[in-house]
C-alpha cells in the first residue's frame, strides 16, 4: 500500500522531510515528489503550496505520475467548532469548497458534478482517528517544549471528527466565522486546500483523508497565533500523528 501525503507549507511537512528514506526524487511543476519509505512504510512525501489551485495540481501529479493507493492531507486549520482549542485534531468526514458561489442560489455546489461536499474514505479516516488519538496520549509533551505548550495553551488536545471547509482565504474574522458556522452544518474548522485535493480524489476515484491540527481561533487574533504556532508545535501534531497511522499500518 504505497500512501501519498500532502501538507502545504514547508514548516508543517518539515520534520516528515527529515524522516523519509528517500529512494526517488522527482521535481514537476515546482513540486518536489519524495519517493521513498516513511517509518518503514512506502510513501510519497510533497508540498503543495498553500490554497485550492495549488493543492489540486499537486494532487493530480501525485495521482498521475506515482499512483498512491490513498492521499492523506495534513496541515493547520483555523477552529470554528464549539469548544475546539489550538492544538485540537480535526479529521475530516467531508470537505465543502466555502467559496464556490455560481451565483444560482445552489449554496457551495461545485458546478457540473453536483456535488454540495466530497466525502473522506471512512475506514482510512478511522484509522487516522485512533493514530491520532494514540499520539496526544503518549507522543506530544515530550516533542513540544512545556514553554510553547504553555504559550498556546495545550494542555490535554481532542481529537473530533466533523466537516471541515476550504476557501482562498484566510480566515481571521468573528463575521466571517460566524457567517461559515451558520451555513455549514457541523463545521469544525477552516483551511485553504483540503476540499480541493478532496474534489481530485472523487474524480480520480481515490481515497483520501484529512487531518488538520487546530492552529488558531479563526478570529481578529488569527494572524498573530498562527506564525508561532506553525514554527513550534504544527510540525510535531503532523509527524505524530503520521508516524503512529504509519506504524500501525499492517
Ligand atoms: N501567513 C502565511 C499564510 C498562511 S495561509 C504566509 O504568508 O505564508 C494559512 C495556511 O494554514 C493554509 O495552508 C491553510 O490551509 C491553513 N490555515 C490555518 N488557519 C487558517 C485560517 N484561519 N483560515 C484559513 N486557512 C488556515
Amino acid at each position: 500500500m504505497k500512501i501519498g501525503i500532502i501538507c502545504a507549507m514547508q514548516e508543517e511537512i518539515e520534520l516528515l522531510s527529515q524522516d523519509i528514506q528517500t529512494e526517488n526524487s522527482l521535481t514537476i511543476a515546482g513540486r518536489t515528489f519524495l519517493e521513498g519509505r516513511l517509518y518503514g512504510k512506502p510513501v510519497v512525501l510533497v508540498r503543495s503550496r498553500i490554497g485550492k489551485v495549488a493543492a489540486a495540481s499537486t494532487a493530480t501529479t501525485l495521482i498521475d505520475r506515482f499512483h498512491p493507493d490513498c492521499i492523506i492531507f495534513c496541515g493547520t486549520a483555523g477552529g470554528i467548532g464549539k469548544g475546539l482549542h489550538t492544538g485540537d485534531i480535526v479529521v475530516a468526514d467531508r470537505l465543502i469548497q466555502h467559496d464556490v458561489d455560481t451565483g444560482t442560489g445552489n449554496g457551495f455546489k461545485i458546478p457540473q458534478l453536483n456535488m454540495d461536499y466530497f466525502p473522506t474514505d471512512p475506514a482510512l479516516s478511522e484509522r487516522l482517528i485512533s493514530a491520532v488519538k494514540q499520539y496526544i496520549q503518549n507522543g506530544f509533551t515530550h516533542d513540544i517544549p512545556a514553554q510553547y505548550l504553555e504559550e498556546f495553551g495545550i494542555s490535554a488536545p481532542k481529537a473530533v471528527v466533523g466537516t471541515i471547509a476550504s476557501g482562498d482565504q484566510f480566515i481571521c474574522s468573528k463575521e466571517k466565522n460566524q457567517w461559515l458556522a451558520e451555513q455549514i452544518e457541523n463545521l469544525q474548522c477552516v483551511e485553504m486546500e483540503g476540499a480541493a485535493v478532496s474534489q481530485v480524489c472523487y474524480e480520480f476515484g481515490v481515497p483520501h483523508a484529512v487531518i488538520r491540527v487546530i492552529s488558531d481561533g479563526a478570529d481578529d487574533a488569527s494572524s498573530v497565533n498562527f506564525d508561532s504556532f506553525i514554527e513550534h508545535a504544527a510540525c510535531h501534531f503532523t509527524r505524530g500523528g503520521i508516524k503512529a497511522f504509519l506504524e500501525s499500518e499492517q
